[in-house]
């Protein structure tokens, strides 16, 4: 169908739609640091774009996750966040059946889940689905309009195909980067976050805050390092010795604010950023993980481990570069190792 037939000009429509773009690509642009923390607004404008594009009432970016088996609405516009297991519904049908699909009178379709209307009060009329792929293929979600508006309100097989494809495309890719990137920032073993991470957030959030000459408040960090793990390893093997990283990177997790971060440093080693934290502040948090673990047992098939870990706290000093403010928490944490172990040094 031609747009000229429908209620809007094709001209007001690519106004719509260049604006639309323009504000995707602000968003994106506007601050590169807030980029990483949260691509929701991303996704928002780019499932509006796709809706724009096509001249639909609704419309959803939906992200299928392959762990827990759901596909969930990573943005929508016009609905809440809607979560199903997967191969359910006509969005479930067209990720599993890898196409297209589009449904004119929905109610007379057995995938149709009219749910969400009898909840809501809202009447679908038409849908499109349109899988989305990563660059290699994959499926990796999908993307839905609700309720063609003009014309005889409904999706046709050729024109909104074609148009979807471009928010599809976008989707996809910005989609496989956030996941791309997310996987880089993290340890696989421990699902703390990595050295790459713990740059990403210092480069952001924390730098800005130390940078920030109206709060003045102390970033504090630690640096620790679990005491003869490599007896762990020769004793026990490999396996027990990754089962402690496990358990010690969940007691360090867990005794963590959610404005901190906790990273894996490398091997047995970790790092601890703690925003509006003075140097007693965070010797304090340090104390009580090191108690923690010194009390802890893990438990790894019939074995029952247990390790200490020696600390050094240092306040940043907002003159010194990160590197020579780890460095001086490392020197800390040598003179807890000569002394002992198994002690927090500030
Ligand atoms: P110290 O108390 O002085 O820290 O002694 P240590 O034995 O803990 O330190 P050392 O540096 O001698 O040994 C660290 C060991 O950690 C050696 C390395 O094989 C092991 N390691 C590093 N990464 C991993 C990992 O991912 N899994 C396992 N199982 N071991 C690891
Ligand atoms: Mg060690
Ligand atoms: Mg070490």
């Amino acid at each position: 169908m031609p747009y000229s037939d429908m209620n809007i000009s094709a001209e007001e429509l690519l106004d719509q739609i260049f604006t639309k773009t323009q504000e995707l690509y602000k968003e994106i642009c506007h601050d590169e640091n807030d980029a990483s923390n949260n691509h929701y607004e991303i996704f928002k404008l780019l499932t509006d774009l796709g809706r724009t594009l096509i001249n639909a009432d609704r419309a959803s970016f939906w992200n299928w996750n392959k762990r827990s088996h759901e596909i969930w609405t990573t943005a929508a516009v016009g609905t809440g966040r809607i979560t199903i297991p997967e191969g359910t519904g006509i969005v479930g049908k067209a990720i599993s059946e890898k196409r297209v699909i589009i449904v004119n009178d929905p109610y007379n379709s057995p995938d149709f889940n009219s749910d969400v209307d009898k909840k809501t009060g809202y009447v679908t009329k038409s849908i499109l689905v349109m899988p989305v792929s990563n660059c290699r293929g994959e499926i990796i979600g999908a993307f839905q309009a609700i309720n063609k508006l003009g014309g005889d309100g409904n999706f046709n097989d050729g024109e909104d195909i074609k148009r979807l494809t471009l928010a599809a495309f976008i989707c996809g890719i910005t989609l496989e980067s956030e996941t791309f990137l997310d996987a880089s920032y993290h340890d696989r073993l421990t699902e703390l976050k990595n050295r790459m991470g713990f740059y990403s957030d210092y480069n952001g959030k924390f730098s800005k805050m130390l940078s920030d000459t109206e709060d003045l408040h102390d970033i504090s960090l630690f640096i620790c390092d679990i005491d003869f793990f490599k007896k762990v390893n020769d004793t026990y093997g490999h396996n027990a010795g990754d089962a402690v990283l496990k358990h010690v990177s969940q007691i360090l997790y867990r005794n963590m604010r959610i404005c901190d971060g906790i990273y894996r440093w490398g091997g047995e080693e970790f790092i601890a950023m703690l925003p509006d934290t003075d140097m007693d502040g965070a010797a304090e948090t340090a104390e009580r993980i090191r108690r923690t673990v010194m009390d802890s047992v893990c438990h790894f098939e019939e074995l029952d481990i247990k390790v200490t870990m020696s600390f050094g706290v240092t306040t940043i000093d907002r003159t010194k570069s990160i590197e020579d403010n780890i460095k001086d928490a490392d020197e800390k944490l040598y003179k807890a190792k000569e002394s002992g172990r198994n002690i927090v040094i500030k």
